[in-house]
C-alpha cells in the first residue's frame, strides 16, 4: 500500500497523492483529530487523466469477458484480504460503527462476483426485419469513460456500485470520492483493482471537491456521469450533461415517510423504526426520516420508539462498542442542531435526545410534529426522528406525499394485502411493507422518483442497460438495389 497503517492509534498519514491542486484534510470526526493533508487534482491534472483514461478505453473493452471478470473477482479476493485495514478506515474517517462497515464492505464483495458475471451476459438480441435477408441485431457497447462521483456516508459502497458494473462492461472509469471519504471510497478501491491486475488508466482517482468534479462533469471525453450525492448538486450536473446530451445515473437525496397505520405491531414498528432513523446516525438517503403515525397508537408508538432510543449508545466508532458514531462534520452537527431548535420552537417537543456533544448527537424523538417544520420538510441525515399523526388513510398517503423527494418509504399493517395497495399511491421508488425505509439489496434495481434522482435505476440486470450505449447493427447478405 502507498499509505501507512491506520489501526495505530496514533497514525499520522504519509500519503503523496501526487498532484498538485488544492489540499484537504484527512479527518477523524469521533476525536476532531486530523491525520494529515493530500493535494487534489487541479483542473490541468483532471484533463489529462480524463485524457489517458479516454484513450485506454477501446484496448479494455477488446480484451476477453474473462479477463476482465478474472480481475473483478481478485478485487473481490482482495476486499476481502484487507477487511480490517478497511473497517479502521471506514470507523475512523467516516464515523462507522463496526457492524455497519462489515455489512458495507459484505455487500461490496458481492457486487464485485456480480460484476464478473455481468461480464459474460448477452451483449445484445436479434430482431426480425421487414427486408428479405437482412439480420438485425441490437448490440449493446461501452458507454466509453465513466466519471463516478461519491459521497462519503457509504463510501466504499456508493464508489463500487457503479465501477464494479461499469468496468465489467469495457468501460474504463474516472473515480471521485468525496475528500471527505477519499481514502474508504477512492485510494483502497484504487489500490487494490492495481493489485487485482487492472491495467494502467482503466480506472483513475482524481482527488479533490467540487472542482475536479466539475471538470469530470463537463469534459467531452467523458460519456456518462454516474452521482450519488446531493439534490442540489445532482440537479446541476443534470443540467449541464442535458447541455451535450450526456448520461447520466443520478441517486439523490430522501426524506423517507414511515407509515404506521391503527393495525400495526408496535413492537415490530419501533424497532424498525429505530434502526431506520439512527443507523449511521441517520446519514444515510433511505433514512426514516418523516414518521406518520395513526392518532389512536401515537402515544404507545412514541413511548416505545423513545425506550428503544434511550438504550443506544453514542461514542467512538475506532475505540468504543457503539451503536451511533459521530457526524460526518460539524456543519452536519450544526444542521441538525438548527433543524430541532426551529421545529421546537414551532411546537414540537423532544421526547428524548436532543442534545448534541461536538459531531456526537443523540439519538432523538419529537412528537406534535405538523408537516410544516423544518424537521418534517428538510432531509435531515442526523439520527431524528419527528413523529406526525394522522386520522385517515388519505391524510397518511398525502402527508407521506407532502415532499418534493421520492427516494424510498415503509407502511406498517397488520393487513399487508392493504399496505400493498397503499404502496401503489406513494409517489417513491422503493415501498416496504411492515419494514423499514432503509434496504438495500444488489441484486435489485435500487433508484428514486421525483428530486431523489433521474428516474434510472442502478443495481441487478438493469446494470446491463445503464453503462452500456445500444446500437442497432443490420447485415444484408448482398447489396441491396433501391428504386434510384
Ligand atoms: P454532495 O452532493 O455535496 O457531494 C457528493 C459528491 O459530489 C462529492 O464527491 C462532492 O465532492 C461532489 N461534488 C460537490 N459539488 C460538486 C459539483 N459542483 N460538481 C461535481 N461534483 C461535486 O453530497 P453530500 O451532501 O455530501 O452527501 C449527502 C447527500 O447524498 C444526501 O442528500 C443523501 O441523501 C445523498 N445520497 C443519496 C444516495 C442515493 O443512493 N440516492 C446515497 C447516499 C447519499
Amino acid at each position: 500500500m502507498k499509505y501507512n497503517e491506520i489501526k495505530e492509534h496514533d497514525f499520522v498519514l504519509d500519503y503523496d497523492s501526487g498532484f498538485s491542486g488544492e489540499y484537504f484534510d484527512i479527518s477523524e470526526p469521533a476525536t476532531g483529530k486530523i491525520f494529515g493533508t493530500v493535494r487534489g487534482a487541479s483542473i490541468e491534472e483532471t484533463k489529462k487523466i480524463i485524457s489517458s483514461c479516454k484513450h485506454a478505453q477501446p484496448d479494455w473493452a477488446a480484451t476477453t469477458f474473462e479477463y476482465r471478470a478474472a480481475i473483478l473477482r481478485r478485487f473481490a479476493q482482495a476486499l476481502g484480504h484487507h477487511c480490517e485495514m478497511i473497517h479502521a478506515w471506514n470507523a475512523r474517517e467516516c464515523g462507522s460503527i463496526r457492524p455497519k462497515s462489515e455489512w458495507e464492505l459484505q455487500a461490496c464483495i458481492e457486487q464485485a462476483y456480480t460484476a464478473a458475471n455481468l461480464a459474460q451476459a448477452p451483449n445484445g438480441e436479434l430482431y426480425p426485419s421487414t427486408m428479405p435477408g437482412r439480420k438485425n441485431m441490437r448490440v449493446k457497447v461501452p458507454v466509453g469513460l465513466v466519471g463516478v462521483i461519491a459521497p462519503w456516508n457509504f463510501p466504499l459502497l456508493l464508489s463500487l456500485r457503479a465501477i464494479l458494473p461499469a468496468l465489467a462492461l469495457g468501460n474504463t472509469v474516472v473515480l471521485k470520492p468525496d475528500p471527505q471519504s477519499f481514502f474508504t471510497g477512492g485510494v483502497i478501491i484504487s489500490e487494490l483493482m492495481a493489485e487485482a491486475g487492472l491495467p494502467e488508466n482503466v480506472l483513475r482517482l482524481i482527488p479533490g471537491g467540487a472542482e475536479p468534479g466539475q471538470t469530470i462533469v463537463e469534459h467531452p471525453d467523458t460519456g456518462m456521469i454516474a452521482f450519488t450525492g446531493s439534490t442540489a448538486v445532482g440537479r446541476a450536473i443534470a443540467q449541464q450533461c442535458a447541455g451535450t446530451f450526456k448520461k447520466t445515473s443520478l441517486e439523490l437525496g430522501g426524506n423517507n415517510a414511515f407509515i404506521v397505520m391503527a393495525d400495526a405491531d408496535i413492537e415490530s414498528a419501533s424497532s424498525c423504526a429505530a434502526w431506520g432513523s439512527f443507523l449511521h446516525q441517520g446519514q444515510i438517503c433511505m433514512q426514516s426520516g418523516r414518521h406518520i403515525v395513526h392518532e389512536s397508537i401515537a402515544d404507545k408508538y412514541v413511548e416505545a420508539l423513545a425506550a428503544r432510543a434511550n438504550q443506544l449508545v453514542t461514542g467512538n466508532p475506532f475505540t468504543e462498542q457503539c451503536h451511533l458514531g459521530p457526524l460526518i462534520n460539524a456543519q452536519q452537527a450544526e444542521k441538525v442542531r438548527t433543524l430541532i431548535e426551529e421545529s421546537v420552537a414551532m411546537g414540537a417537543e423532544i421526547v428524548t435526545g436532543g442534545t448534541i456533544d461536538t459531531q456526537l448527537v443523540s439519538p432523538t424523538v419529537l412528537k406534535n410534529v405538523s408537516s410544516d417544520m423544518p424537521v418534517f420538510q428538510q432531509e435531515i441525515f442526523g439520527p431524528v426522528a419527528p413523529v406526525v399523526t394522522f386520522k385517515t388513510e388519505q391524510e397518511a398517503i398525502a402527508l407521506a406525499n407532502d415532499t418534493t423527494l421520492g427516494l424510498s418509504a415503509s407502511i406498517h399493517t397488520a393487513d399487508s394485502a392493504r399496505g400493498e395497495y397503499l404502496a401503489t399511491f406513494i409517489n417513491a421508488g422503493m415501498v416496504h411493507i411492515n419494514d423499514q425505509t432503509v434496504n438495500n439489496e444488489y441484486h435489485i434495481p435500487f433508484g428514486g422518483l421525483k428530486d431523489s434522482g433521474d428516474s434510472g435505476r442502478i443495481g441487478g440486470p438493469v446494470n446491463l442497460d445503464e453503462f452500456t450505449h445500444t446500437k442497432w447493427i443490420s447485415v444484408m447478405n448482398q447489396g441491396v438495389q433501391y428504386p434510384f
